[in-house]
């Protein structure tokens, strides 16, 4: 296993007219967990492919640790790719297709078997490893490819790209822990592409948010849900995601419209900003007793354990469509969103806070 380390990598399919993936410098750590996030079209697939060496960069180089890669073809990279349709050769045995990358890489019989079963019993398996497996439903096959990708020992990565769409959305919630789970017992690096935020969140260590062909930020999932360094990545983590109002900072004081809402931090100079504000975070005040900006709440979403409450707020309108296209669970029709929990604590009001 090796830190692998992009260095100035850029990828372009037309010549260089435009950028799939602009050239990035960028170290994937050794034995993390990271998910690679972001809106269909933004270089995810590009990238993966570039680390597995199924696509060659344009322009940078690669290392792992201190050994360069750029022209090593994926044979020589051990790295295990597993993509988002099912890839088995048909007529074999489930058995067979799991023990497929050991018997290519000489792995002794015994040892064979031993993580044949051991990968079989992780992901549910156990029932199928006779059959042949074209019989088995496309959900299933997908996981016998992740299987395939999962079963060899000391990968220098496991990319997985969007791995999990074929499979159905009960089996989603037991194989994103198992991942998790085959994670943290192997100790490989493993980058997981999705454009599913909850599951970027409930994943990995570190979510790496791409827009453009741009990495545009990366750290912990707290730390991206709290501090979101640029607009984009506020709009798409959250469900829905962060409303951003555009607000004014004179003497220090941030208003929106004529209600002032909160201090400027660190030496924010005078004039227009744009605030952000968390559905999670905002208090609904039908009384009016909270320092804060009016607003007119134009529709309830029940949600179950609490409702989302559209807010139109000095006639201003949620995130671009744009920027929520792509986003999972996402609501915001017009107008701004708060959460209210459904214990009769925080009710809907006209007022929409700042949290
Ligand atoms: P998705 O989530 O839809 O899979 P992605 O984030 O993985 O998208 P890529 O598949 O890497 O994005 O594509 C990035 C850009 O490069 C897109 O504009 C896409 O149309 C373009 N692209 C990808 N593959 C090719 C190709 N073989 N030839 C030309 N353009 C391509």
């Amino acid at each position: 296993m090796a830190d692998i380390r992009l260095e100035g990598v850029g990828h372009s399919y037309d010549g260089g007219r435009t950028w799939a993936l602009k050239p990035m410098t960028w170290t994937w750590r050794s034995g993390r967990a990271y998910a690679l996030l972001g809106p269909s079209g933004c270089g995810k697939t590009t990238l993966l492919n570039i680390i597995s060496g199924l696509l060659t960069p344009t322009t940078g180089r690669i290392w792992f640790d201190d050994r360069e890669m750029t022209a090593v073809p994926t044979a020589g990279r051990d790295i295990a790719q597993v993509f988002q349709f099912p890839v088995l050769y048909e007529e074999m045995s489930v058995y067979d297709n799991l023990a497929f990358p050991l018997r290519n890489r000489k792995y002794p019989k015994a040892e064979v078997d031993r993580r044949v079963r051991q990968v079989s019993g992780m992901l549910g398996l156990d029932d199928h490893l006779r059959r042949r497996s074209r019989r088995l439903d496309p959900g299933r096959q997908q996981i016998v490819s992740l299987g395939r990708g999962l079963v060899r020992s000391g990968v220098a990565a496991v990319l997985l790209d969007e791995p999990l769409t074929v499979v159905d959305p009960a089996m989603k919630w037991t194989l994103r822990s198992t991942l998790k789970e085959i994670h943290r017992d192997t100790g490989h690096t493993f980058v997981y592409v999705t454009h599913d935020q909850t599951e970027a969140l409930t994943f990995a260590d570190e979510v790496v948010v791409v827009k453009d062909g741009e990495i545009v930020q990366a750290g912990e999932p707290t730390e991206l849900f709290l501090s979101p360094a640029h607009e984009f990545v506020g709009h798409f983590i959250g469900s829905p995601g962060m409303n951003v109002l555009p607000a004014e900072v004179s003497d220090g004081v941030v208003s929106v419209g004529r209600a002032a809402v909160g201090r400027a931090v660190g030496d924010l100079p005078p004039g227009p900003v744009r605030i952000g504000i968390r559905p999670e975070f905002a208090v609904l005040d039908s009384a009016g007793s909270t320092p804060g900006v009016a607003g007119r709440v134009t529709g309830v979403d029940r949600m179950g354990s609490y409702d989302l409450v559209h807010v139109l707020v000095n006639g201003h309108d949620g995130p671009p469509p744009a920027e929520r296209d792509g986003q999972t669970g996402q609501t915001g029709q017009t107008g701004q969103t708060g959460q209210t929990r459904q214990d009769g604590q925080d009710r809907q009001g006209g007022r929409a806070g700042q949290g």
